[in-house]
């Protein structure tokens, strides 16, 4: 076991912390008032290679083991939850999932330039009435000759009007629940594909999250991911990457409520000292320590059996459960220490507060995790070989050196 970071992730670290000081901090305030997404910062990230860096260099990432993903999202969050949620989805959710199931021609056209940011996916599961219960969706894919066309609605979409890609999931087969479901790429460019913002969200205001619309969209069959009726393995097998974005994205949102309250402790001062030394403030500065390093190392564990090569539904799932809800505490407990000015903002508290609701809500809520993580210990689940794996780390191929040297 080793636990300390490599000379290469600790560069990457220190990259995107300084690109985040930069870059987001100073604007995010006002990004997040004016509910305005700057895709610009898409544009640097990928400059960085951000945007593919634990996808192989063969099809144009940075070649970074899986832990490095996590690291990103970590820094990331720490300025914003938004940019955190567009590398999930971009990265975790879209592209990780087209390198396991993608065919090569799939790969060299859609993974290659995501993986170095020319483009962007997204990934279109939710739908109106299917959130929890995936198998409820109402989206079809008729089979015509050698196309399908798709008709329905994706809700909730992150990235809906930035990415060109949609990974789209629907029913080729009605009345026999999760096994009718098939996976898509869907071009933003095809005929019938529309979108819209949501607006008038509680928090990620500087993200980008709408409504995905398909009206007779031609989608041509070598677009079809995976098997006809193997789209919920593939959406599931996605969650696992995309939940460990967003676990250690928390990771990130935990250490900024840390940091901020540290800083606020010592300003303060509260029957003649700084409110630090209050047994009770002590407590909660206790808790969000502590709760920085179990959700850490849940991520890091997490990642480790992905370069493995190994499952890791079930730790992934420990992972965002544990992280997400300590997050939200974490935000909450930062807002309470700084009073009234917790309140406004004046101080990034209550943003963090907002931004930490909804990876208690997305990709599983808090309840569902919950669920999995009973049905495991009573060993009602258990995760069976999947017939694509994620490839374990290091690729063939691999160098990671002539990244640094960029
Ligand atoms: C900001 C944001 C971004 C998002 N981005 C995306 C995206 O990019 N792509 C995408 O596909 N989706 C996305 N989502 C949607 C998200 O994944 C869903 O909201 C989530 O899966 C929950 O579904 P739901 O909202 O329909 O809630 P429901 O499933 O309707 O659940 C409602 C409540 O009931 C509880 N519940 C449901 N079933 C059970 C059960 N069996 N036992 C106990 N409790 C239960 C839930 O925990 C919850 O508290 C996003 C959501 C948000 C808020």
């Amino acid at each position: 076991m080793n636990f300390e970071l490599t000379d290469e992730q600790q560069s990457v670290k220190e990259m995107v912390r300084k690109f985040v000081d930069k870059e987001i901090i100073p604007n995010i305030q006002e990004w997040d008032r004016q509910g305005h997404f700057e895709p610009a910062i898409l544009k640097k990230l990928a400059n960085l290679q951000v945007m593919g860096v634990c996808i192989p260099e063969e099809y144009g990432g940075a070649g970074m083991d899986y832990n490095t993903l996590a690291i990103v999202c970590e820094e990331l969050e720490r300025g914003d939850t938004a940019y955190r949620t567009a590398v999930s989805v971009h990265t975790g959710l879209n592209s990780m999932t087209i390198l396991q199931w993608g065919t090569e021609e799939q790969k060299q056209k859609y993974l290659v330039p995501q993986a170095d940011g020319r483009k962007i996916g997204a990934f279109g599961l939710t739908e109106p009435n299917a959130g929890s219960d995936v198998a409820a969706m109402n989206t079809t894919a008729a089979r015509n000759g050698d196309y399908y066309i798709l008709n329905g609605s994706k809700t909730w979409i992150s990235l809906c009007d930035v990415a060109d890609h949609f990974l789209i999931f629907a029913k080729t087969d009605y009345g026999i629940g999760h096994k009718g479901i098939s996976a898509f790429i869907v071009d933003r460019s095809f005929a019938g594909v529309e979108t819209k913002a949501i607006k008038g969200k509680l928090g990620i205001r500087a993200g980008n999250t709408g409504e995905v619309f398909l009206t007779d969209v031609k989608v041509p069959i070598e677009n079809r991911l995976g098997e006809e009726g193997e789209g919920f393995k593939i959406a599931m097998a996605a969650l696992d990457n995309g939940r460990f974005t967003v676990a250690a994205g928390a990771v990130g949102l935990i250490e900024a409520s840390l940091e901020a309250s540290l800083k606020y402790c010592h300003e303060r001062k509260t029957f003649g000292k700084e409110i630090g030394k209050h047994q009770l403030v002590q407590q909660m500065i206790a808790k969000m320590s502590a709760n920085l390093e179990i959700s850490r190392l849940l991520v890091f564990k997490a990642g480790w059996l992905k370069n493995q090569g190994k499952r890791n539904t079930k730790e992934t799932s420990l992972a965002k459960w544990i992280s997400c809800n300590a997050a939200f505490d974490a935000a909450n407990d930062a807002v309470q220490i700084h009073g009234a000015y917790g309140y406004s903002d004046e101080y990034p508290v209550e943003r963090f507060l907002r931004n930490s609701k909804a990876p208690v809500i997305y990709e599983g809520t808090r309840e569902i995790h919950t669920i999995m993580q009973g049905e495991y210990a009573l060993g009602y689940r258990e995760d069976k070989t999947l017939r694509k794996q994620l490839p374990a780390w290091p690729f063939e191929q691999v160098s990671v050196t002539n990244y640094l040297q960029k």
